[in-house]
């Protein structure tokens, strides 16, 4: 979970602010087709009561229809060789070419991670390089259990369902999209209030911290679990995911286990264990936050996903990545963290050792979309470093901000940097001034976001945005 203090955050309804030029950079360049004109035929009857007229020759204008009084003294349709032009713009596009290099072989940019916390933990829990963590399940159809708790103290509203439907269904859209379909999530929503022995007091947890520091946590969640056993069925369940009360004033920021947990594996319901847990707490009832990207956040971690940068304090990171912040402008998962979590397959990724070519171009197809083609350059520049480039789109899973967040994205992978540390570094123009969200919690950061016929340089190498439509095309060179 993020948890940054609210000054360090504004909503920009009040504050964004628009970067000069950025939106002329936008303008599509290439010269689009003629739009095309279709003729249109008019076949309309004159009302009736336009039915006769006075004198022959005479005309008269009705709804954008011409009539004219015939030799039989009756309105009659003008019939012209005009016609009605309509026309179809057609959406500029480019088509997408192979890279004009040959990539390397994909091993040579599996960066190894090289730090403290990777090599006290043997095959890493939260990995930011490779080896990838290949204990968590990370592929197939998994089952989500959603289960309301309420308190004597505290009953549950009776329509809970109007708060999470639309939640549950973004949560399942977006691993869909992340895992190109690898991984898919289907909800076990429990129908009714399962309540609990105490009182909300009982369980008052301020600051969120892991399960084991936190008594009232631990109190929590096993009631919770003894309760839901009592009433449902947990056979298969991944990941339970409790809904408290709305209005609850007695969990400030969240509750969350993970697989590695003593609490969480040492309770065993009448089906087995469940991996991984997390109540969202008052913090995720802020306007302009919101359920799903945290359940997503959380159980990222339980699947072995590194958090990028620290929870409690703002990096540059932050706005690009779910992993870095569940409420920040951009809840993408990095193509970095799909190429560790194993979503990216190999052909979509495009490593360029620039051990012989000097210069390449390559087309980009946004990391969101499915039509094939490559989604992410690597480039190693040492054996602890890369540049990954990749393309991004606004889309449902954004916040909408003062300037478009379509275009390249370029950013160093640093590997002697661990999960809680700024082991991806966005490289942007530069020139930019702090911009917020319209539309939810996101920590003011420069647009990092590379568009057409700009450049930028990292690391040595340069990257260079040829064109930006419906895909990205860019030139990498290094001297
Ligand atoms: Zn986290």
């Amino acid at each position: 979970m993020c948890l940054l203090c609210e000054a360090a955050i504004t909503i920009a309804a009040t504050v964004g602010s628009v970067i000069p030029g950025i939106a002329a950079s936008e303008t599509p360049s290439i010269t689009e087709r003629p739009p095309v004109v279709a003729a249109a035929a008019t076949t309309v009857t004159p009302a009736v009561s336009m039915g006769k007229c006075a004198r022959v020759g005479q005309t008269r204008t009705v709804e954008r229809v011409r009539y004219v009084c015939s030799k039989s003294k009756r309105w009659k349709v003008v019939k012209t060789a005009e016609t009605t032009t309509a026309s179809v713009t057609l959406r500029p596009s480019i088509a997408y070419s192979p890279p004009t290099q040959p990539g390397s072989n994909i091993a040579t940019c599996m960066i190894r991670e090289q730090n403290a916390n990777r090599a006290g933990m043997g095959l890493s829990t939260l990995p930011t390089g490779f080896p990838r963590n290949t204990i968590a399940k990370k592929e197939g159809v998994v089952k989500w259990a959603l289960i309301p708790i309420d308190f004597p103290d505290l009953t549950g509203e009776p329509n809970f369902r109007s708060r999470v439907d639309n939640q549950m269904d973004l949560l399942s859209e977006w691993f869909a999209v992340a895992s190109e379909g690898k991984f898919k999530v289907e909800w076990i929503v429990h129908p009714s209030w399962v309540r609990l022995p105490s009182q909300t007091a009982d369980y008052q947890i301020g600051r969120s911290d892991n399960l084991n520091r936190v008594p009232n946590g631990l109190k929590l969640w096993r009631d919770a679990m003894t309760q839901s056993d009592k009433a449902f069925n947990f056979s298969g369940v991944q990941t339970v995911n409790f809904l408290l009360p709305n209005g609850q004033n007695f969990l400030q920021e969240g509750s969350q286990g993970f697989p590695w947990d003593e609490a969480v594996r040492n309770f065993v319901t009448e089906e087995g264990v469940v991996e991984s847990f997390s109540i969202p707490g008052k913090f995720f009832d802020q306007p302009g936050r919101q359920y799903w990207s945290y359940w997503v956040h959380e159980f990222g971690h339980a699947m072995a996903l590194p958090h990028i940068g620290s929870s409690r304090e703002e990096n540059p990171y932050m706005g690009l990545d779910i992993m870095s912040n569940q409420d920040g402008e951009s809840r993408d998962l990095s193509g970095w963290l799909r190429f560790l979590a194993g979503w990216l397959p190999d052909e979509r990724v495009h490593c360029q050792d620039f051990g012989v070519a000097k210069s390449s171009e390559i087309t980009l197809i946004p990391l969101n979309e499915s039509v094939s083609g490559i989604k992410m350059v690597v480039v190693p520049v040492s054996d602890t470093k890369a540049v990954v480039i990749e393309s991004r789109r606004e889309s449902k899973f954004s916040c909408s901000m003062p300037s478009k967040r379509n275009g390249v994205l370029v950013y160093v992978y640093d590997a002697t940097l661990s999960h809680g540390e700024d082991f991806l570094k966005p490289i942007g123009p530069g020139g930019r001034v702090p911009e917020s969200s319209y539309n939810c919690f996101a920590a003011r950061f420069p647009n990092p976001i590379i568009y057409r016929g700009e450049k930028v340089v990292a690391e040595g190498v340069t990257i260079e945005v040829l064109e930006s439509l419906n895909m990205d095309k860019i030139r990498i060179s290094r001297e």
